[in-house]
């Protein structure tokens, strides 16, 4: 039972102390408000905790770690709880970065928050299954681009930062795993109705082998305004600024 509940926490704590600096030290340092995802034991705390001038929060869900890091990181704030049902726009007074080796059972949620709440994050550095960070920072052309790089891209500067092994977690996960950087450009609005971008994103990827002309067939909405050139391509092929020009034509 006890075994069982841990697994559901996507729990693989980092057993070496370079990677855990390595992660650390990707972080730019653009804002000192930090939020760490899942600290479990600290591996990673430790080498935040006491930089001069952070702000250093941390969320925890596990009240076992919870309670670890109580013991061992006496000062610093860690709230136990889950970081998907966490209010992001009352924690800083100011936008944050965040960072974690993160439970990759939910990592698509943890992006599609961060997308959300692209305004208050400025940066994020995290460890996530090899094949999600590597879908995150695809671009077009590319088998592994999807939704995701696609949203984040609109927003973010994504750098796929280094590979890391299985076997320096305990338990150590099925997959390899990898770091990524997203850093929030200048872009303050995609001068489109965002809330139909993202729609004509998430449809344009839900039949990813079809045309566009027939995978945006679903949205029920006339796309005679629509580019030719677009229509006949897969939305793998399409930039940021490609989905703008169509959300634009449909609306
Ligand atoms: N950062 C640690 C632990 C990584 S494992 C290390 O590198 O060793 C992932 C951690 O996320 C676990 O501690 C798990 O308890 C925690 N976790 C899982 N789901 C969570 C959620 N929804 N919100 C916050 N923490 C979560």
């Amino acid at each position: 039972m006890e075994v069982r509940a841990k697994k559901a926490l996507g729990q693989h704590f980092l057993k070496d102390e370079n990677i855990a600096l390595q992660i650390a030290e990707s972080l730019t340092g653009l804002t000192p408000h930090v939020l760490e995802i899942g600290p479990g034991m600290g591996v990673l705390t430790k080498y935040l905790y006491n930089r001069e001038n952070i702000d250093f929060h941390a969320i925890e869900i596990d009240t076992e770690s919870v309670e670890y890091l109580h013991a061992h990181y006496p000062s610093l704030h860690v709230i136990e709880g889950d970081f998907l049902a966490l209010d992001l726009s009352t924690l800083f007074a100011e936008p944050f970065a965040v960072i974690g080796n993160f439970p990759y059972n939910i990592s698509s949620q943890i992006l599609f928050k961060v997308f959300d709440n692209r305004n208050c994050i400025l940066e994020v550095v995290g460890m996530f299954q090899k094949e999600v960070a590597e879908r995150v920072a695809a671009k077009p052309g590319s088998k592994t681009y999807g939704i995701l790089s696609v949203l984040l891209s609109a927003f973010y500067n994504i750098e796929y930062l280094f590979t890391v092994h299985e076997h320096v977690f305990n338990p150590p996960p099925k997959v390899k795993s990898a770091v990524i950087r997203l850093q929030r450009n200048d872009v303050t609005s995609l001068e489109c109705d965002e809330k139909l971008f993202v729609q004509v994103v998430k449809t344009g990827f839900n039949q990813r082998r079809k045309t566009l002309r027939n995978a945006l067939r679903q949205l029920n909405m006339p796309l005679d305004a629509v580019p030719e050139t677009l229509l006949g391509l897969r939305a793998e092929q399409l930039s940021v600024s490609d989905f703008i020009e169509i959300t634009n034509s449909l609306s």
